[in-house]
């Protein structure tokens, strides 16, 4: 589960109910105990020590790799992710400004009037390698402006006083700027605003997304003003906009890191070809080895939790859903990376599907699952948004699992992998026990949630999640059934 919510609109909408079906009664399968003992083996190996916390990129992640291929090939799976594949590889770039001093150079001009604005320039094109920018027009926004139009600000460079940047940012995302240049009054709100700039943020290699951000000093920011003079006036086009006739030239020196990394994407082809798939998908990435306080002794983030959990109970359920064959749609399973960077892997997954995202029926994700304890309800995360709720309710009720509201959906619900199919149209759900007992969940939050201890030395309650393999066992077999649910994919 990632740790900040960066919220995006989203249309989904509860969909008509799927035909009624009967749910065959749930087989004789494992006992809770069988399953609970899997489980903890499995979280066991992957949250040990030499997973390293499972970072991207890391040894950690080629061990984990190995580790799942194996599982899935035990299981009956084949490679996943096309021509025989089993990783969907990816790149993740981070970039962050130079820091050495003086090495990015801006310049804005007036007719034959340049005012340099290199003074503490602190400069980063977070979507391109080659950061440079030549004749972008400098506008400002008109103080009455409520909305901007979409690409109204395409190859422009936008003046932002550093204090509105919060409250701006999320505007200008349609609007499509290609430079913002923030200007700041006081050495204080430079060195704050320079914060947050210079952290960086890791981004799918092929996300070329967002503006490039200067961030002025108060001295170069008066040479702005100065520029600029009386030279403001209202776009003649209403666009919200002013022009101030003031043409900016930048080159930017910024520090460029990536990452390889991958999907591990398992597949069993159903019997019905073109009856579309059912996804279960869980991140394999934590924290890694450097994590937590500098001066902590251990700083290893083992990811118990999150999500070794998530990983071991989809392999079992897949495992004990596939025991008696292949269903109607195919059954795909999804180990993303790079969660923990914010959804990547997922995204990765959705901007490049090996089967068409349209096809898939049901997808359901798991993460952080082992926090409650038997008998413990569950929550749809994701309810009210997808056809699936009442099939998920009846396999529910033959379970004899019961379903409750919650009211984390909306805090949690963008926060973890499912949002990146869910805004893409494909049904996504995550069902678990862990988020049911508002008590446990915040104490596991409170305390072992992205640190060393969230270790599996210290002992993992598995019972809900050991309730909610079985649950996910039979939501596979429903939905990758065209009798019981012949809505949805292919
Ligand atoms: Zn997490």
């Amino acid at each position: 589960m990632i740790a900040l919510s960066r919220t995006i609109a989203v249309g989904a909408a509860a969909l008509s109910l799927a035909a009624c079906a009967t749910v065959p009664a749930p087989q004789t399968g494992p006992s809770l105990d069988m399953v609970e003992a899997r489980l903890a083996e499995d979280i066991g190996a992957l949250a040990a020590d030499d997973f390293g916390g499972r970072y991207p990129g890391s040894e950690g992640e080629a061990k984990t790799q190995r580790w799942l291929i194996q599982r899935y090939s035990e299981i009956g799976l084949q490679p996943g992710a096309g021509e025989g594949d089993w990783t969907q590889d990816f790149t993740l770039v981070r970039r962050q400004p130079s820091e050495e001093a003086g090495s990015s150079t801006a310049t804005a001009t007036r007719g034959s009037r340049s005012v340099s604005l290199s003074q503490g320039l602190i400069a980063v094109d977070p979507g391109r390698d080659d950061a440079n920018l030549a004749d972008v027009p400098i506008v400002g926004l008109d103080p009455d402006f409520e909305e901007l139009q979409p690409r109204s600000l395409v190859n422009r460079a936008v003046r932002v006083p550093a204090a509105e940047l919060p409250r701006l940012f999320s505007k200008f995302e349609a609007a499509a700027p290609k430079a913002l240049i923030v200007t700041t009054q006081t050495a204080e709100e430079y060195e704050k605003t320079a914060g947050l700039i210079s952290r960086g943020r890791w981004r799918l290699g092929s996300d070329t997304s967002g503006p490039a951000v200067l961030l002025l000093s108060p001295q170069a920011s008066a040479g702005l003003s100065d520029a600029i003079g009386a030279n403001a006036k209202r776009h003649p086009d209403g666009l919200g906009l002013i022009a101030y006739d003031t043409i900016l030239k930048a080159s930017i020196a910024q520090k460029t890191d990536r990452i390889e990394t991958a999907n591990v994407i398992g597949r069993l082809p159903g019997r019905v070809p073109g009856a579309g798939a059912v996804v279960l998908l869980a991140h394999w990435d934590h924290l890694g080895d450097d994590c937590g306080p500098p001066d902590a002794t251990d700083r290893l983030c083992n990811g118990a939790v999150d999500n070794a959990s998530g990983l071991a109970v989809m392999i079992e359920a897949v495992r004990i859903a596939l025991q008696g064959g292949p269903l109607d749609r195919d059954v795909i399973v999804l180990a993303t990376s790079s969660e923990e960077l914010g959804l990547l892997g997922a995204k990765a997954f959705a901007a490049d599907p090996p089967v068409p995202l349209p096809t898939i029926a049901a997808a359901f994700n798991l993460d952080t699952m082992a926090i409650a304890p038997r008998g413990t309800p569950v929550v749809v995360l994701g309810a009210g948004k997808t056809a699936l709720d009442y099939g998920i309710s009846e396999v529910a009720r033959v379970r004899g699992r019961e379903i409750v509201p919650s009211d984390l959906q909306d805090a949690f619900l963008p926060r973890q992998d499912g949002w990146a199919l869910l805004v893409e149209g494909v049904p996504a759900v995550l069902v678990s026990s862990a988020l049911a007992d508002r008590a446990d969940f915040e104490s596991f939050m409170g305390s072992d949630y992205h640190r060393a201890s969230d270790d599996p030395a210290r002992g993992v309650e598995l019972g809900g999640a050991a309730e909610d393999t079985l649950l996910h066992a039979g939501l596979i077999r429903y939905f990758g059934s065209l009798q019981t649910y012949p809505g949805g994919g292919g």
